[in-house]
């Protein structure tokens, strides 16, 4: 049977021009799947290796719906994006993977942790607020304790928009925006499970991975696979991930973030709906890679097999700050 997809005028599009997108692109280029992809950066990663290049603010809601006419197909690489225009494409028949339902709840750090709580999902208790500056409030009254981790609701990643909070003066210079207070979890470690899932409902999961992270910069420093946790809790970790991308209904790959508290509690901290830095290591370690197997779930192609060639360990090279390397000659 031939697919629509190889070789042919099917058009993928990709919001978001960053590394991510463009190790995708080495399967794009491998399948000869045609890609149309947008970025706010002339000067951007995916540029050189995409078909179709279109520089555009992601977050701008004529730029975004523009983009998606005429493709087959809409995914992203970046959660960031204009999910007004995404929502009218889907409402005008374009298939939007991840579905623009899931980008909405997690897009917000408050709605995704409120959805935990509703599907009854363990993750740490919190408190959301419209403004930073009403949790001084809320602590004189009794209600948030210290410590907690300040999080910025929106467009906060690797770190930014995340801040502990032991004392009352660690809030001074935050900025004023809607915010949650989270319970300070005492873990013992961070794990992940990469989840991808098709539209014909078919699921497939990456090993249990440990990421640690630099304790300055909140960036992640070293993933291993696997995880050295005993198999029990491996387990506990792998069905919640499975049990969180059931109740997204979510279609591409959803890379669930988990911490292992001191007493065995496996609570969930966030997802990131597309391939993720806790997955890298499954370019060389895994049969399938996580690129081509979120490109296979969102063309609903069967999902390629997930297991380990080897022990595998992922290190985050991050330049120094300031630091800028070479620049592509743009044409
Ligand atoms: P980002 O979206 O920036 O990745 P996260 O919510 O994953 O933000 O937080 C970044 C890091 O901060 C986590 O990986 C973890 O190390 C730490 N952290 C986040 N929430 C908590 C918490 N409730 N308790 C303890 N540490 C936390």
């Amino acid at each position: 049977m031939s697919t629509p997809y190889f070789s042919s005028d099917f058009k993928l599009g990709i919001l978001g021009g960053g590394q991510l997108g463009k190790m995708l692109l080495y399967e794009t280029r491998k399948w000869d799947v045609y890609t149309r992809v947008m970025d706010p950066s002339p000067e951007a990663p995916s540029r050189l290796a995409c078909n179709e290049f279109i520089q555009g603010d992601l977050l701008d809601f004529d730029a975004v719906y523009q983009f998606g006419k005429g493709l087959d197909l809409l995914t992203i690489e970046i959660e960031n994006v204009n999910l007004d225009a995404l929502e009218k494409l889907e409402e005008e028949g374009l298939k939007v993977y991840p579905p623009t339902r899931n980008l909405r709840t997690i897009q917000n750090k408050a709605t995704q942790k409120l959805f935990y709580t509703d599907k009854g999902i363990p993750t740490s208790p919190f408190t959301r607020f419209a403004y930073t500056s009403e949790i001084k409030d809320s602590m004189t009254n009794g209600g948030v304790q210290l410590p907690f981790v300040w999080k910025s609701a929106s467009m906060g990643y690797d770190g930014r928009g995340v801040k502990i909070i032991r004392k009352l003066e660690d809030l001074d210079g935050l900025p004023n925006v809607e915010c949650i207070a989270e319970e300070l979890v005492d873990f013992k470690s961070e794990l992940a499970v990469v989840v991808a899932r098709n539209p014909s409902g078919q699921v497939a999961n990456y090993p249990v991975v440990e990421m640690e992270f630099h304790p300055e910069a909140n960036q992640v420093e070293f993933v291993i696979c696997p995880a050295n946790i005993d198999s029990k809790l491996a387990h506990k970790a792998q069905e919640l991930a499975l049990q969180v991308s059931e109740a997204y209904g979510h279609v591409g790959l959803l890379a669930v973030e988990m911490f292992l508290t001191k007493d065995d509690q496996v609570l969930v901290n966030e997802v990131a709906p597309r391939p993720h830095n806790s997955g890298h290591f499954s370019i060389e370690g895994s049969f399938t890679n996580q690129f081509e197997q979120h490109l296979r779930a969102i063309l609903d192609l069967p999902l390629g097999y997930t297991g380990s060639k080897a022990f595998a360990i992922m290190v985050n090279l991050v330049g120094e700050p300031n630091e800028s390397g070479g620049r592509i000659q743009t044409p």
